[in-house]
């Protein structure tokens, strides 16, 4: 499967709601608040799937923040509420969004999902729908195969086994 297609296929994939119904309600959609600093990253390759206009995008390049080797830059995506505000932005949302409040981790080339230490979610994993969890771990099964996605989560996953901040809410460059 080429970059594009497995993109398509896990956004497709994580078009699940995450517990019942729209969890936004719950807690304001705090991870959807913008705030300094405050944003995700877009993976490698990812652009070309999201609406670019619904965000405010920075170029993170790797001799200023913590990027895997073969990785020159990512792109950091903030926004504010959009897709509750326009219901069509939804559909673009990417793939950080579609899969918090989990985050793929790996350890030992054996991938897992966890609860994103970042963010204050007031879902527990236990109350996620299990076709979420399913459905997402699927998804992250098949971006691992894009080279540049695997480096990246083994990095972040080598952060956070070493406690270091692996994402920009800590606010700063991490070298
Ligand atoms: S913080 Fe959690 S409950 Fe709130 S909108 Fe985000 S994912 Fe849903
Ligand atoms: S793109 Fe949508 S889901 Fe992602 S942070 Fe913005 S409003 Fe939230």
């Amino acid at each position: 499967m080429n970059t594009l297609r497995i993109y398509k296929r896990a956004y497709h994939l994580m078009d699940v709601p995450i517990e019942g119904g729209d969890c936004g309600r719950l807690c304001g959609r705090i991870c959807c608040t913008a705030r300094e600093g405050w944003g995700i990253y877009l993976l490698p390759g990812e652009k070309r799937m999201v609406h670019t206009k619904m965000f405010h995008m920075k170029k993170h390049r790797r001799r200023r923040y913590n990027i895997p080797r073969d990785i020159p830059y990512l792109y950091f995506a903030s926004c504010d509420k959009v897709c509750g505000k326009d219901s069509t932005a939804r559909r673009y949302r990417p793939i950080q969004c579609r899969t918090y409040p989990l985050m793929p981790y790996m350890s030992g080339g054996r991938l897992m999902l966890i609860k994103n230490p970042i963010g204050q979610c007031p879902l527990s994993i236990k109350q996620l729908n299990k076709e979420f969890i399913n459905r997402c771990f699927r998804a992250w099964e098949i971006l691992i195969t894009i080279p540049e996605v695997e480096h990246l989560i083994e990095h972040d996953s080598r952060l956070i086994r070493q406690g270091k901040p692996f994402a920009p809410e800590d606010c700063r460059p991490v070298h």
